[in-house]
């Protein structure tokens, strides 16, 4: 074992402010949502250029939400890529639609956008993308595409807070973005994520659907003509979120920093893929989320699996994003199988996730390369 702290591979920074903010809230006795979830709303849609936002307790939400709110359902498709977290699948299966995977950019590992036009049919509804690791979808590719065939886009933007596309906060712009702000993303609420929307009519609409689908009567009693989720953010989330937002531009400078490092270090023999570095002439619009190298297994001696177990051994935290969603049970009944998407296959099998949060250092980052390095020397095939 290492004598080393251990390096898990991501980690919220909460900071003494945020919590002293929470407890007063605890001691407010206002806990559930209320005044700080209005703040943190209007925080946030000041961050996303004035656009309406309001706050659920997870992006999974979000994204049904989303979804409800396009009036998308049994007989619709939805093109996502299969190359992203299970909830996008999960959701438009769970809103009776139908998700149509389609493979991923072998480079920035997005949404390929010439798949996607190939898939769309007259069933088809929306395009739901992910900006995977933090790096944008080509927007402007993606929303003349959608202009095109009339679809709705709604962006998977889980990993994506403090993003931009030209110069262009994520968020700010387009159809409807879905923000997380669970603890592996580059700011947390603990639990939470946000939805943004286009016009105060969908934002009220948001609102409904988070809680019970409820809406006053004239005699102040209530009625519900939609059956909504319990999705509403607690304020005691709202109050850390609050805290983190202050930051996060701090944050993600620091994630830039520590990936330059990771860039500026790196050296495996065998070596690996590294991730795409950001759009030329707009690296800074890739806002990090996390850092995952593609191994070299066919040089290798060792499985994805035991280089894991190796790197755990020496105090290093991995993580696996993701597994390729049309080879996950649920989406096999939908007839996806092995051979359908190979580079999302590739990137499936050989990626792993290495250390990235706010509160490392360079040495960090160095210990890291150098334990790679060494693993992936000793398992050469
Ligand atoms: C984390 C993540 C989600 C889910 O976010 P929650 O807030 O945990 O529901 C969805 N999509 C992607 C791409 C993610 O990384």
């Amino acid at each position: 074992m290492s004598e080393l702290p251990f390096l898990p591979f991501a980690r919220p920074e909460i900071d003494e402010t945020t919590i002293a903010g929470v407890a007063e809230v605890l001691r407010s006795g206002w806990i559930a949502s209320g005044p700080k979830v209005l703040a943190f709303e209007q925080a946030l849609s000041a961050y996303f250029g004035g656009r309406p936002t309001r706050v659920l307790n997870s992006a999974t939400a979000g994204l049904e939400v989303a979804l409800q709110l396009c009036g998308i359902g049994p007989g619709d498709e939805v093109i996502s890529s299969a190359q992203t977290f299970f909830a996008a699948g999960n959701m438009i299966v769970k809103v009776g639609a139908k998700p149509v995977f389609v493979d991923v950019d072998p480079g920035t590992r997005n949404l390929d956008l010439s798949s996607c036009a190939r898939a769309i049919t007259p069933a088809t509804r929306a395009i739901m993308p992910t900006h995977f690791g933090g790096l944008p979808v080509d927007m402007d590719a993606l929303y003349d595409l959608a202009r095109h065939h009339r679809l709705r886009v709604i962006e998977d933007a889980a990993l994506a807070v403090g993003s931009s596309w030209r110069g262009q906060r994520i968020g700010s712009f387009g159809d409807i973005t879905v923000f997380s702000f669970h603890p592996n993303k580059n700011m947390t609420s603990i639990e939470g994520g946000a939805l943004v929307v286009s016009t105060p009519e969908e934002a009220r609409e948001v609102e409904i659907l988070r809680f019970h689908g409820i809406t006053p009567r004239p005699d102040k009693t209530r009625d519900v003509a939609v059956p909504g989720g319990k999705f509403n953010l607690p304020d005691v989330n709202a109050r850390v979120g609050l805290g983190q937002l202050a930051r996060l531009e701090e944050f993600n400078a620091k994630r830039r920093l520590l990936v330059a490092h990771y860039f500026s270090c790196w050296s495996t023999d065998p070596p690996c893929e590294l991730p795409h570095r950001g759009h030329s002439g707009d690296e800074s619009g890739h806002s990090w989320n996390m850092f995952a190298p593609l191994l070299p297994l066919a040089r290798l001696s060792i499985s994805r699996a035991e280089f894991r177990a190796r790197m755990q051994a020496r105090g290093i935290g991995t993580g696996v994003s993701y597994e390729p969603l049309h080879l996950a049970t649920l989406f096999r009944q939908f007839g996806y199988r092995e051979g359908d998407f190979p580079h999302c296959e590739h990137i499936g099998a050989s990626t792993v996730t290495l250390p990235l949060f706010t509160t490392m250092n360079e040495g960090d980052v160095e210990r890291v390369c150098a334990t790679v390095a060494q693993v992936l020397a000793e398992c050469r095939a």
